[in-house]
């Protein structure tokens, strides 16, 4: 089913790369910078991300043994440094995920260059060196963000979903690896409900987003892919859900053969294979297009 299969670490079915997004209260401000002072239950529901889920994990993904990548807006990490702090403690990777949550391919691209450099810094300051991947906000990644990241140094992105394992973005001769991403695991269609953030998902149970965050493993497990989930501790790092997070877990180990991995570590592993020759990347040359389509110019 894979035309390119990739050989995953010691034999492994598949790879698992249980990732989070901790936005906090940064996309919430960013798409409601006018109201959001005022929406006191909303800055409630965004914070049990950072205040709740986050020490949250920590504890049970110690108990597991798991470590894992954490996608983090710049500001977050200035707000929240204790539990940023504390997910190093523990092993997991910081990745970057914007300054304050902003929709790259929504501002102009001077905008789009000083909001990733405020990231940066904000990220530098805390961090030391890195990052090494990046998450687009809201997956928003423009025609420009390829050029900045490889500018930046960036190793890895993981906002794409343009494949079901590592794949390369390449812009003249630079590149970098893709971890390729989709809806389907991602936790917000299935979770999201707001009513003042305008989310309107009808509210189930967590074993109905759990049957399809299953399904994609179980596919993933029987042709060798990379499984990535984009989940977010303000949606299911809440009591029911995270409860059926650790039953599926137990699922993926029970079942065996598998890699849990962090998204530094596959792109150590990927890179290793294409520096001794073993495999190589599928390469897709950005930007597709610089404008619209020629066509609708109407000129022939
Ligand atoms: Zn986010």
């Amino acid at each position: 089913m894979i035309a390119n299969p990739i050989p995953w670490p010691d034999g492994a079915r598949c790879a698992v790369a249980m990732t989070w997004d901790m936005d906090a209260d940064s996309a919430f401000n960013w798409y409601n910078k006018d109201t959001a002072d005022n929406l006191v239950a909303a800055q409630s529901w965004t914070r049990y991300d950072p205040l709740i889920a986050i020490p949250r994990l920590v504890e049970q993904f110690a108990r597991l043994g798991l470590r894992l990548t954490f996608f983090v807006p710049g500001w977050v990490i200035e707000k929240y440094p204790k539990q940023i702090d504390l997910l190093l403690k523990h092993g997991h990777e910081i990745a970057l995920h914007g300054y304050l949550h902003e929709r790259s391919n929504e501002i102009d691209k001077d905008d789009e260059l000083y909001w990733l450099g405020r990231g940066l810094e904000a990220y530098r300051k805390h961090l030391g060196a890195g990052p090494r991947g990046w998450r687009a906000p809201s997956f928003a990644f423009s025609k420009h963000s390829l050029r900045y990241l490889l500018d930046a140094g960036f190793e890895y992105d993981s906002s794409l979903m343009g494949d079901d394992i590592p794949y390369a973005l390449k812009d003249g001769n630079a590149s970098l690896l893709e971890f390729p991403v989709d809806w389907t695991l991602d936790d917000f269609p299935h979770y999201a409900h707001n009513r003042d953030l305008g989310y309107r998902m009808p509210i189930s149970p967590p074993q109905r987003a759990m049957e399809v965050f299953r399904s994609e493993f179980d596919a993933a497990w029987e042709y060798g892919a990379l499984w990535i989930s984009v989940w977010h501790p303000a949606l299911s790092g809440r009591l029911a859900r995270f409860k059926a997070v650790l039953e599926l877990l137990d699922y993926m180990r029970s079942k065996g053969g598998v890699w849990f991995a962090r998204l530094d570590q596959v792109c150590d592993h990927v890179q290793k294979l294409m520096a001794e020759g073993r495999w190589t990347p599928r390469y897709e040359t950005f930007p597709l297009y610089q404008s619209p389509l020629p066509e609708f110019s109407k000129e022939r």
